[in-house]
Parts: structure tokens; C-alpha cells; sequence
């Protein structure tokens, strides 16, 4: 049988729009049979997404992604095969939901001397048990007219480096690849090529996440055209690391991404799921 792999993708959890139900669904009827979730800092999607991946007949590998600080930006690690139940990783993910939730105050005043008042009564509301993302913030200011698009929302006031950003204490990048793979998983650095690091910069953290424990990298990814693929291909082959594809789907609304609609892993590629059990 083929494998369809798509192994990055958002629930309600954090800041996807789907339940993890319907998650589920959506990727098995789009011919995928194996998904990874993996929602911003948080397994609570991950129960009820094995629920409906055992009605489904289809493989669920349970996921995460983790925000990381490394040389003062913020990375996105990947972990797959990860055990939820881990004690450290489990205490990890409470903390960063009070990471979240004291940054969404401190972005709120910010919006509020830009005179955009009632941020954080909306996003607490659109995330419910969820983490608070940025993207609620971006929904929130598309809501009340104050951008057009999420993009305007984060080009003019939560990107870095603009008038409602705050700077987070994210887990070091290490800490946070020893959660992952000390809990059974295998961490993979996610979307390579959205960092804008330089050539050097990249090879500098990838140095340090292979000495960290980091295993694979995402290779494809929902848009990427076969440059893309073959830059994020050659640091795999450089460090030795496995290739994974995820199409770090988030809602249907966004036409561009769909789960399992992912070009090949490149035939020189070792591919991650190689490593999960
Ligand atoms: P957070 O982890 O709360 O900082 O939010 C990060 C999420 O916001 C990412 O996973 C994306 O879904 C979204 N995001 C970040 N930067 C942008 C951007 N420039 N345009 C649109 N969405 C973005
Ligand atoms: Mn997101
Ligand atoms: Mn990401
Ligand atoms: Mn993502």
C-alpha cells in the first residue's frame, strides 16, 4: 500500500479552524493515511484526534510543535512520535500556555496604545481552551476592519519589529529538542527556509540542532516550489539529517495549503518516518 504522509498540520488546539475530529476526516478524505497533528506548543488535540484516526482507519503519529529561542530568534521544532504523557514534556507544554496567555496581555496593551481596544477578550474567546497564537490576533484585527488580510495584520503590527510585538521567553532550542526526543520522539526543524537566516546563520543552527538531538528536517512543505525543495533537501543531505512533509495546514479557507497535497520527498532523502516506530 502507498503511504500519503503529511506530517505538520493545526487543530482548534491552537491555530487551526478545524477540530481535531474534523482534522481527521478532512486528511482521510483528501487520501492521506498517515497524519502527524501538530499544534503550537500543545498535545490537548491529540486524544481526540487518535479517537477519530481509529474510526478512520487511519495512522495517526502523535505531534507537536514547539516555539524555540536560538540566538535570539524563534524557531519552530517539530516533534513526532512524541509521548504525550511525558512528565517533563507534559509540565513543558503547561508552562507555555502561561507563556502564551502573559504574552497575548502584554500584545493586547500594545494594540490598545495604537487605540485597538478589546484584543484580548476576543482572542481568549476564539481559542476557548486552546493556545492564544498570534493568528487570533491577526483574525481579531481583520474582524474589526483595523487590517484586510492576516498577512496586513502581521506586516503592520505583530511581525517582529512592529508596534504590537513582544519579544517571548520560548524554551532554549536544546531544551526544547530534549523534550521531544527524550520522550520518545524525533524532532525535526520545521519550515527551514522561513527564517531568512544567511547561508552561514543556517549552518550555524544546524550544527547546534544536530548536537542538540535533532533528527530530521522538513524537506516539502505546503508551498514550496522544487527550488525550495532541493535548498531544504541539500541541508538534509549536508547534516545528515531525514527529510520529513508536512503541509502545515491550518484552515480550509487558505486555497494554497491542503493536507496531503505534498510534492515527493526526493529519492536521496532519507524519509523521517524511517525513524518512528
Ligand atoms: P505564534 O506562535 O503565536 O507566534 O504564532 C505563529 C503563527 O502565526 C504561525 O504558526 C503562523 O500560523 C502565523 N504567522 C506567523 N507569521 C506570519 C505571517 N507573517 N503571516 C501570516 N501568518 C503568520
Ligand atoms: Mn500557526
Ligand atoms: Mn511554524
Ligand atoms: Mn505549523
Amino acid at each position: 500500500m502507498i503511504e500519503i504522509y503529511d506530517l505538520h498540520c493545526h487543530s482548534t488546539a491552537s491555530d487551526g479552524s478545524l477540530s481535531p475530529t474534523q482534522l481527521v476526516q478532512r486528511a482521510q478524505d483528501h487520501g492521506v493515511t498517515a497524519l502527524a497533528l501538530t499544534d503550537h506548543d500543545t498535545t490537548e488535540g491529540l486524544a481526540e484526534a487518535q479517537c477519530q484516526a481509529n474510526a478512520s482507519g487511519i495512522k495517526l503519529i502523535p505531534g507537536i510543535e514547539l516555539s524555540a529561542n536560538w540566538s535570539q530568534q524563534c524557531f519552530h521544532i517539530v516533534g513526532l512520535g512524541i509521548d504525550p504523557t511525558y512528565p517533563p514534556l507534559a509540565e513543558a507544554t503547561q508552562n507555555l500556555q502561561h507563556t502564551r496567555m502573559e504574552r497575548a496581555e502584554k500584545i493586547a496593551v500594545k494594540l490598545e496604545k495604537k487605540r485597538i481596544p478589546g484584543a484580548l477578550e476576543a482572542v481568549k474567546k476564539a481559542a476557548g481552551d486552546g493556545m492564544i497564537t498570534r493568528s487570533h490576533f491577526a483574525d481579531f484585527l481583520v474582524a474589526h476592519n483595523h487590517v484586510s488580510t492576516q498577512q496586513e495584520a502581521f506586516d503592520r503590527y505583530l511581525a517582529k519589529g512592529k508596534s504590537a510585538y513582544v519579544a517571548t521567553p520560548w524554551a532554549a532550542m536544546d531544551q526544547a529538542v530534549n523534550w521531544i526526543t527524550a520522550s520518545g520522539g524525533v524532532a525535526v526543524l520545521a519550515h527551514p527556509l522561513r527564517y531568512k537566516l544567511s547561508a552561514n546563520a543556517m549552518r550555524r543552527f544546524l550544527a547546534a540542532f544536530k548536537e542538540a538531538g535533532g533528527e530530521g528536517i522538513e524537506v516539502v512543505t505546503g508551498r514550496c516550489n522544487a527550488d525550495e525543495i532541493s535548498r531544504a533537501a541539500g541541508f538534509a543531505e549536508r547534516f545528515e539529517l531525514t527529510g520529513s512533509t508536512g503541509s502545515d495546514f491550518h484552515s480550509p479557507d487558505n486555497q494554497w495549503v491542503e493536507l496531503g497535497r505534498l510534492a515527493p520527498l526526493p529519492q536521496h532523502i532519507q524519509p523521517v518516518w524511517e525513524l518512528l516506530k
